[in-house]
């Protein structure tokens, strides 16, 4: 009798992944060659990349995934960096890890070394998530697995701030990548003990309000842009928000005026809601607006002239969470068991937020090693167990892609 897909068949459990000769290549690999890694670590981090200009950094990412032998490596129409590791099978895995900081342009990101830590602005976030997609490419490489489903591996822009997520949801704007898509591994920071099953949700507004502005003496008693949005403001901050659902609310910015003796012409702030429930969000974005509406009315009725303001949408993160039944949960409860790893299920608003709404099994969670006060100028990370973190993903990425029988004669 032939068997033709006896060689290709792919096995997805524990115990034979880690029995496997690849796997013990990959082990090698990751025990001892994280010099290499902390290098590399250190150079991307080095380069900056905020929001919307990651095109630098991006074009290293490329080269480490063309230097490892990873195919059809491109940079997409989002500035996304994409690279392939082919499988027996077309459909995809995804690992996926954010190229952008928070830090704005001429932030100085040279990385010092104190202690065996190595402090920068993004050294963690994401400098960690990044580094451990090279990382985790390098020991397949090493590994010569032969995987079922194939593995795309992609360095997303502007998942920070105002970048509203627009990388992953280029990707995921293609049908086709789409439906071959069938797991998300996002590697986003260091912490293994934290593993985000859910997105939370979060809209984002700026908030403008325009009049007709004056001087301070002579036009006194026409209505004032700032005056109607401080009044917005108080009222915003003291909306009853439930806890449960938990539901939070801050305006982070407030512009407004050109003078001290000036009747502004106009005034605004960006303000931003999280949720972990989409009706909770879309509760609150009615708030606002009624807010707003309100506070404007009141002054135009104190004052001469006439404001108007507008509510421009900036940021829609969408709200979504894994099913308790889903695959990819019982494959981290696994692999944490084997590794002895305990990891805090929770709600975070990542890149995982995207496939995540699409009904694709998604994770995010650290890439290993530890790390801290991410997004200030004293973000650190410390490479110590950084091993620990690879293995934990790369054992899940096995299992979610299958290997096949050949593996180790690839
Ligand atoms: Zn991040």
């Amino acid at each position: 009798m032939p068997q033709p897909s006896s060689e290709l068949q792919a096995v997805a459990s524990l115990q034979q992944i880690t029995a496997g000769p690849g796997w013990i290549n990959a082990v090698r690999f990751l025990d001892t060659r994280l010099d290499w890694l902390d290098r590399v670590h250190v150079s991307l981090t080095e380069i900056p990349a905020p929001t919307f200009l990651e095109s630098a950094r991006a074009e290293y990412m490329a080269q480490k995934f063309r230097d490892l032998g990873l195919q059809r490596v491109r940079v997409d129409a989002a500035g996304n960096v994409l690279a392939e590791r082919p499988g027996a099978d077309a459909n995809f895995v995804l690992l996926a890890a954010h190229l952008d900081t928070v830090f704005p342009a001429g932030t100085p990101v040279k990385v010092q070394t104190v202690n065996g830590r190595f402090c920068a602005p993004g050294i963690s976030d994401n400098g960690a998530g990044l580094a451990a997609l090279v990382g985790i490419a390098a020991a397949l490489q090493e590994s010569k697995v032969a995987t079922g489903l194939s593995l795309l591996f992609a360095a997303t822009v502007g998942e920070e701030g105002e970048g509203d997520l627009c990388g992953m949801r280029r990707i995921f704007s293609q049908k086709e990548l789409c439906r071959i898509t069938k797991a998300v591994l996002v590697i986003d920071g260091a912490s293994i003990q934290r593993t985000a099953t859910a997105g939370l949700g979060s809209r984002r507004f700026r908030v403008e309000v325009r009049g007709p502005g004056g001087h301070s003496w002579s036009d006194f008693g026409r209505v004032n842009p700032v005056h109607a949005l401080a009044d917005a403001v108080t009222q915003l901050s003291r909306l009853p928000l439930p806890s449960r659902p938990r539901t939070t609310m801050n305006v982070g910015l407030i512009h407004g005026g050109s003078a001290v003796n000036v009747i502004p012409d106009s005034a605004w702030m960006k303000l931003d809601v999280r949720s972990t429930e989409a009706c909770e969000l879309q509760r609150l974005t009615g708030s606002i607006e009624t807010i707003m509406r309100a506070a404007v009315e009141a002054e135009n009725q104190r004052g001469d002239g006439k404001l108007e303001y507008r509510i421009v949408p900036i940021g829609d993160r969408p709200a979504a969470q894994l099913p308790a039944d889903a695959r990819i949960l019982q494959i981290i409860r696994d692999v944490d068991q084997y590794f002895s790893v305990e990891t805090r299920f929770e709600t975070s608003s990542t890149d995982g937020n995207i496939p995540l709404s699409l009904g694709i099994e998604t994770i995010t969670t650290g890439g290993g090693g530890t790390g801290g006060d991410a997004h200030t100028a004293n973000e650190w990370y410390d490479p110590q167990g950084r091993e620990l973190g690879l293995k934990r993903i790369l054992v899940a990425t096995l299992m979610l892609a299958g290997i096949t029988r050949s593996s180790g004669e690839r």
